[in-house]
């Protein structure tokens, strides 16, 4: 990452609490990030939470190294408060009156997001219990704490003394963090459980993968994918709940309100997507029509060190072309889930998605053939998607506590940026990074993708 150095002319907003005396200000930026443009737009926002509107861009972003602040003792101390809290911004105003006032200063935001409030909502929806079931009803009364990731032999192979470690992306501990994300211990019954089914429908859905290792047969490759999609649809539902308990119980403040609208927007799109897609699944599930699943399975009979359970809509591939765009709400978008299930001997790493699906995931798969056809290692890739694409997993304390501090460094660093809702993604963000930390070691490859079309039935996709 660079620090990129830049200066916004600004003027106050009516809300700004000053804006009977300022009439504007000189806005120095210090952002620690990939490229310009993602130091841009995170300067825009913070400028923004703090009452201020853009007028003109005063110098563009140019990259600095901390020699070029050396003579410069506030410039030095800004610098270095960059590369600790990742931004530092200083304003110089000036009065109405045309008087320089005294500065630079650091102003306060008149507001910021009550983090604690947050998470009070955050837990009171993820405590709110229901099954996901399609056939749910009144008697659906034992709630469990349903495990998404594979607890028998995936979970519990890992797990030491009861804990696995986990990149926490949870609101307060990126509040600690000041942004960045941190790999914890949990217990190994916190991890990767939720409250989305009852306990009859739990034990009646999921016996075929939580009893017995993957085979693998169409239920089971089914199971695996459905647990992973009405997790995410639980997790979001959540999610949309604290956001509007936000926007309509919150401060009411202009720049605050965007922000928790723009974000509210993106998450019903993605929330509208899933149930889309669930109410696939569960007529196909009704139907007992499990071959409408394609799959790819990564076999490999050494242990593992990482579990996981996951999804997301594919926008970028492994060669870092775009594959659909997440940002037009007029269409609907693909899903692929992957996850790791134990076999017989060893596990494997399963992506799988429903045939309707197959345009953007096919071709998503074929990238990563090619990839391997280019000579890269297939293992890096994969480890690099989960860490990317993945907030629910556990990892073996072991193996966590085995590697480099480099390798932990850029483990953290990855899953925090693709978790910061102000940075943009890469388009080549599966193409590279994290090579040589996996050492996993996949034997053989299955899949029913050669399957003609036509015999899955596709009459309820
Ligand atoms: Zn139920």
């Amino acid at each position: 990452m660079s620090t990129y150095f830049f200066i916004f002319k600004v003027a106050p907003t009516e809300e700004n609490e000053q804006y009977d005396m300022i009439e504007g200000a000189l806005v120095y930026c210090w952002v620690v990030e990939d490229n310009p443009e993602d130091a841009f737009s995170k300067a825009s926002f913070y400028v923004s939470r703090y009452d201020w509107i853009i007028k003109e861009i005063d110098s563009y972003p140019i990259e600095t190294i901390r020699e070029d602040f050396i003579e410069k003792d506030l410039g030095l101390q800004y610098y270095d408060k960059a590369q600790e809290d990742g931004i530092s911004i200083v304003f110089l105003a000036w009065s109405r009156d045309g008087k320089t006032m005294s500065g630079p200063k650091e102003l306060k935001p008149s507001y910021s997001i009550d983090i604690n409030t947050f998470l009070k909502i955050w837990k009171k929806y993820k405590n709110l219990g229901r099954c996901l079931h399609y056939d749910s009803d009144r008697r659906c009364k034992e709630i469990v704490n349903a495990h998404s990731i594979q607890r028998e032999r995936s979970l519990s192979a890992i797990q030491y003394d009861g804990h696995v470690y986990r990149i926490s992306a949870d609101f307060g501990t990126l509040n600690k963090n000041k942004g960045k994300l941190s790999c914890q211990k949990v217990g190994v019954n916190k991890a990767s459980t939720f409250l989305g089914f009852c306990k009859k429908h739990d034990n009646d859905l999921f016996e075929k993968i939580d009893n017995h290792p993957l085979i693998p047969t169409d239920e089971q490759i089914f199971l695996y994918g459905y647990r992973s999609l009405c997790r995410e649809l639980f997790v979001k539902e959540n999610a949309l709940n604290t956001i509007e308990d936000q926007l309509n119980n919150g401060p009411n403040q202009k720049a605050l309100k965007e922000f928790l609208s723009n974000w509210k927007q993106a998450t019903a799109f993605g929330l509208e997507n899933l149930r889309r897609h669930k109410y696939r699944y569960d007529e196909s599930l009704k139907k007992k029509h499990y071959q409408n699943i394609e799959y790819v399975l990564f076999t490999s009979t050494q242990k593992t060190f990482i579990a996981f359970s996951g999804l997301f809509y594919p926008d970028f591939d492994f060669m870092g072309r775009n594959l659909q765009d997440l940002g037009d709400h007029k269409t609907e978008l693909e899903l692929i889930t992957f996850c790791s299930a134990p076999m017989t001997s060893g596990w494997s790493f399963l992506f799988s998605w429903h045939v309707s699906n197959s345009k953007v995931c096919v071709d998503f798969m074929r990238s990563l053939a090619t990839m391997i056809g280019e000579g890269r290692k297939l293992e890096d890739m994969l480890f690099r998607l989960v860490i990317s694409n993945c907030e629910n997993h556990a990892i073996s304390p072991q193996w966590w506590e085995g590697l480099s501090d480099i390798h932990q460094k850029d483990i953290i660093e990855r899953a925090s940026k693709m978790a910061d809702v102000l940075v943009s993604t890469q388009q080549s963000y599966l193409t590279e990074g994290l090579e040589g930390i996996a050492d996993w070691k996949v034997d053989s490859v299955i899949s029913n993708m050669e399957r003609e079309p036509n015999k899955a039935n596709v009459a309820d996709s």
